[in-house]
């Protein structure tokens, strides 16, 4: 779909995802997602941080700041905007006190998109929203390859917090509810320092395969995309990526940062090095822009949900 020119952009002062249309109106949601390829939806909710709070707000700029992405992918050399209708299908109203709310709305809403044929990429929030998604998308497609960006394993025991689906979370329950196809985690940018020696316990049991970023830097971006490829040729893959993967040199605006993670260049990289691969949804979380500094968290969030769509366009469907 075209998006908005810059002049129209520059008059309204605010804009959806990428200059795209937006369904403003809760009545014309269901024909605007039959006729999208994509649906952008935000979602506000950081009910399930356990540290600095903020990922509420984060629909918000990845929004304003994405204004500025073009729609020509260079690498794949395709317009992604011409090869897909992408909506922005708003933020979804979800109450910032209930955890169990925010997974009925987000597994709802996911369904209703998947329902009409297209593909919801999510824009958190924290990650506690992953699991709706998985969700109601392996409801359609059944178990799901997950190409799986964070600084953290989020395959935490409710033990911890006396509460099994906060952000650190959300993998774990994903395994342990069938949502992963055997042997279909990919984790990359994984680093310490952990709780404990077994922190890796949940995901190699499950057959995941762990990418630390040190991993990552010695590989190259282009091996690392490579396995993945191999891996997942066949299999409805999602792409969770989780802002906090990346250096806090890059991505200082989040609410768990670790250092020692991947350049705002690796992750790029290996975005753009899945093209070929069937995905079939995607979320980008934890950005949270009052933590940020010149805006560069959200740019790279904007820049990295870009990369996604443009594999959505590259994919085979
Ligand atoms: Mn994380
Ligand atoms: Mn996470």
């Amino acid at each position: 779909m075209t998006q908005q020119s810059i002049g129209a952009y520059l008059r309204h002062g605010q804009t959806p995802f990428f200059r795209l249309p937006a369904v403003m109106d809760e009545g014309t949601r269901p024909t605007a997602y039959a006729n999208a390829d994509v649906v952008l939806l935000g979602v506000p909710f950081d009910g399930g941080t356990t540290y600095q709070p903020g990922a509420r707000f984060g629909p918000y700029h990845v929004r304003r700041v994405s204004a500025l992405v073009q729609p020509y992918h260079a690498t794949h050399r395709i317009d992604v905007f011409a090869a897909l209708r992408v909506i922005d299908g708003g933020n979804l109203p979800v109450p910032p006190f209930s955890l169990a709310a925010m997974r009925e709305l987000v597994q709802a809403e996911v369904g209703a998109i998947v329902d009409a044929g297209a593909a919801p990429f999510l824009v958190g929030g924290d990650h506690s929203l992953t699991l709706p998604s998985l969700r109601a998308l392996a409801a359609k497609h059944g178990p799901l390859a997950i190409v799986h960006i964070d600084a953290h394993f989020d395959t935490s025991s409710p033990e911890l917090w006396g509460e099994a689906f906060h952000h650190g979370t959300p993998l774990r329950n994903a395994i342990e509810e069938g949502l992963v196809v055997r042997d279909g985690l990919f984790q990359i940018g994984i680093r310490g320092p952990w709780k404990a020696d077994d922190d890796a316990a949940c995901s190699t049991r499950s057959g995941a395969r762990i990418v630390t970023s040190d991993d990552l830097e010695a590989h190259g971006t282009a091996t690392v995309a490579n396995e993945i490829r191999d891996r997942f040729a066949t299999l409805p893959v999602y792409v969770t990526l989780d802002i906090d993967a990346v250096d806090p040199a890059f991505a200082p605006g989040t609410g768990t940062p670790v250092p020692g993670g991947l350049s705002s260049r690796e992750l790029l990289r290996l975005l753009r090095g899945l093209a070929g691969l069937r995905i079939v949804g995607m979320d980008l979380v934890e950005i949270a822009p009052a933590l940020d500094h010149a805006d560069i968290t959200c740019l790279l969030g904007a820049y990295a949900l870009f990369e996604g769509l443009a594999l959505r366009a590259c994919a085979p469907r």
